[in-house]
Order: C-alpha cells, then structure tokens, then sequence
C-alpha cells in the first residue's frame, strides 16, 4: 500500500509530520534546517534531512531487532519515513558515557572525561522553559509519566546506549552523549523521534574530532561533510 502525505500535523525546528490515510500512522518528513541553543542559533545543513531519515531508519531497525520497540514502520524516501503515531511522552531522555556539552558546563568539568557507568538523565521538554533539567519525582509530579512508564524508559534507554556504544564503535566513532524521545502506542511505552548527528555527539576513535552537531553549534567548519561522514560510516 502506497502511503502519501496529507494533512501537515506539526512542523517543528528538523521535522515536520504528516497525516496518513491510517489514523495510527504518520510520515515525518526531515528538514535542512537546524538550529541550536534553544533556536537562538539557525541556519541550515544541507543534506541534513536525508542524511538523519537514513541513519535514524537504519538505527531503529537495529534497535528493534535487539529488543526496543520503535516507532518505524517504512523508509518512503531518502528524507519521508513512515511510523506509528505515538504521544510523545514530554521527556528528553540523555545518556552519557563521557562528560560534553551542558553537562561540562554545569558541573564546571573538563569535556572528555570518561564516565565509569552511562549517566541518564531528563529534561522536560518545553521550549517555552528552556527544557529544564528535571528528576523521576518532578516528572511523576508533573503528570508527564507514571512510575511504570518512566521505569521502562529508563530501561530502555540503557538498551539503546548498550546497543549503540558498540554498533558506533565498529565504525570508529565513540557514542559520547546522545538524546531520545519515547511515545505511547497502543498504551505501550516505544522509542520515538529520531537519532542522528543532530541528537548525538560522535567522537572519532582516533583523533576525537567532533562527528555532530558541535560544528554546527560551536562554527567548526565542515558541517556539511562530516554529517556525510557520518552517513557513510553508518552505512559501511
Ligand atoms: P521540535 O518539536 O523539537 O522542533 P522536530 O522538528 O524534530 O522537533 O519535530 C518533530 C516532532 O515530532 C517532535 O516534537 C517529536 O517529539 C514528534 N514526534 C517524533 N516522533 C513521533 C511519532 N512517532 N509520532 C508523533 N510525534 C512524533
Ligand atoms: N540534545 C538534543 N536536543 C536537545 C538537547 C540535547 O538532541 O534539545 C542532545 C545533544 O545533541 C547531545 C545530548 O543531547 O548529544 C546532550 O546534550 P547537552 O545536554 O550536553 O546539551 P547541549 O550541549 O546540546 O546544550
């Protein structure tokens, strides 16, 4: 069966998401434009959009076949892919195997210090607020999930990183930090969203230069090919 677009549902700041003719599923069409810093920052990555569809597809389809439920279901093009319409639980979830970005800043650490265990961490994600870092008790307080719900996010999100840390790994680049989303289908708790070098931070194994988008965020130069790059270690 042939899906297209119908009605355009949201259009956010890397994605907009599309209406199917199955009220259970929804085309999420990848966009160019990328911003940073709460969208102070923006501009646009070219081929950004197909790059982050093709490696996310690939990504939740390791992913599913290692145990996680996730929200694919069809690559319709290099930058549409169809999944199941979830409610997207108002969590950023963030794991960290080495200290970057805003955990560096905040705690006043070096950027590059090996943790001994994954950290997981929430924010609740409102750009109204900033995105706040919150704990499992706000989130229960807030009504943003159960205990049961955050439980198994947490859960999880240790998989994706487990599976992940060594699937970057083969391709020589390390999995420093990276964010995902989680929504509700059919009352279950599946990986939602999208992973890429926009949610990720990707270190090359040898010369840990920066694979994501640091160069976007920080103007490193060579935005554009290293997103590439990326694509084609993923695929290799
Ligand atoms: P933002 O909303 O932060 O600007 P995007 O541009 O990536 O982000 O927009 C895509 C939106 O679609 C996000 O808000 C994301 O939570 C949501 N989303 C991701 N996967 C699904 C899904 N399977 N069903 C419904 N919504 C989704
Ligand atoms: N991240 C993301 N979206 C966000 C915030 C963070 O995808 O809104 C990702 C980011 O790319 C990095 C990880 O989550 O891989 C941790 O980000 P951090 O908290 O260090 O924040 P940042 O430095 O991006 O402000």
């Amino acid at each position: 069966m042939a899906y297209t677009k119908l009605n355009q549902l949201y259009e956010g700041k890397a994605k907009k998401v599309f209406e199917t003719c199955d009220e259970g599923l929804v085309i999420v069409s990848y966009k160019d434009d990328a911003t940073a810093f709460n969208g102070e920052k923006k501009g646009t990555i070219a081929g950004k959009g197909v790059v982050n569809n093709v490696m996310s597809d690939i990504l939740f389809q390791l992913l599913e076949k290692e145990g996680v439920p996730t929200h694919f279901v069809e690559q319709l093009s290099d930058t549409d892919t169809l999944v199941k319409k979830v409610t997207i639980l108002p969590l950023e979830v963030i794991i960290r195997n080495i200290s970057a970005g805003s955990f560096a800043k905040r705690y006043g650490v070096a950027e590059g210090i090996v943790f001994d265990e994954p950290t997981l961490e929430f924010s609740y994600k409102e750009d109204a607020l900033g995105d706040p870092l919150i704990n499992d008790d706000h989130a229960f307080a807030l009504k943003l999930a159960t205990r049961e719900q955050i439980a198994q996010v947490k859960e999880y999100a240790h998989k994706v990183n487990d599976v992940l840390k060594a699937f970057f790994l083969e391709k020589d680049l390390k999995l420093v930090d990276f964010k995902i989303e989680f929504g509700l289908f059919n009352g279950k708790v599946i990986l939602a969203d999208e992973i890429s070098p926009d949610t990720c931070r990707l270190w090359d194994v040898n010369t840990n230069e920066k694979m994501d988008k640091d160069r976007f965020r920080r103007d490193l130069g060579g935005v554009e090919e290293t997103y590439q790059k990326v694509l084609g270690r993923v695929k290799s």
